[in-house]
């Protein structure tokens, strides 16, 4: 679908694929030929798909073609985050290996206060528990268990605790990833707002779904920001030919980065 949209969409950073299939699409136009596309959805058991499928790569084989930037890129970046990951799970006496074992990316909460403490507890660094260290003055102890606080300690070890993790979480029994994991939950369907710029190239949400809309995409594109409003509201100006209003205001939560590849 996505090859599809690009063949249609105009953009500056077009990939060089899809202008070297414009120009042939151009070149059998001027011969008479008239190509229609149609997707379909999966491949598998369909014959005339199973058939192009296997002429494509039966070419593939035999072309030597130089390989585009933005592919090396993308190849380069995965290669890297691999290698990243593999050192990563080696470094399990690292204290924060148990709190993140994946070098994914954290997503950010939506409010920047939540966000300082949320780390700052995953990090096991609080001005309760570290403070001493500051004003020269001997570690916090808890009174119960007598062991010096720490945030382990309070959230996950600590028996006085137990009722507000059975209130909570529904268990008096837990690790810092259940924590996490309940985090996630919370977040699941909010995605941090990102701050885009005017000039920046988006896509926006389809926001009217008609009838026989479903196999339509979901996003219309590209478009240019062309101002940032308050609470990430955005004006946005059609790029090209395409599907969409010419210009409208949106938000940040119902638009998304133009990706050219
Ligand atoms: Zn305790």
């Amino acid at each position: 679908m996505s090859a599809l949209e690009s063949l249609h969409f105009l953009t500056e950073r077009r990939h060089p694929t899809v202008i070297e299939i414009l120009l042939l699409l151009r070149k059998l136009e001027r011969k008479g030929f008239d190509i229609i596309f149609s997707w379909v959805p999966g491949h598998v058991g369909i014959l005339g798909n199973e058939q192009a499928d296997t002429a494509a790569r039966s070419m593939s084989d035999h072309m030597q073609r130089p390989v585009c930037y933005q592919d090396l890129k993308t190849s380069a970046q995965n290669y890297i985050h691999r290698v990243w990951q593999e050192t990563w799970d080696q470094q399990v006496l690292n204290k924060l290996h148990s709190i993140h074992p994946s070098t994914s990316h954290w997503a950010a909460l939506p409010v920047r206060r939540h966000d300082v403490h949320l780390t700052r507890l995953r990090i096991g660094h609080t001005r309760f528990t570290h403070r001493h260290l500051l004003l020269s003055e001997n570690a916090p102890e808890c009174p119960s268990c007598k062991v010096p606080y720490s945030v382990y300690h309070i959230l996950i070890d600590c028996p006085v605790f137990n009722r507000h993790r059975v209130t909570f979480f529904h268990t008096s029994v837990l690790t810092l990833s259940d924590l996490d994991e309940n985090k996630k939950q919370c977040n699941k369907h909010r995605k941090p707002a990102y701050n885009y710029k005017p000039d920046d190239t988006v896509a926006i949400q389809r926001t009217q779904f008609g009838t026989g809309l479903k196999l339509r995409p979901k996003y219309f594109g590209p478009y240019e920001v062309t101002k940032a409003n308050k609470h990430h509201r955005y004006e946005v100006q059609k790029i090209g030919q395409h599907e969409g209003p010419n210009v409208t205001s949106t938000s940040a939560a119902k638009m998304k980065k133009w990706c050219t590849h």
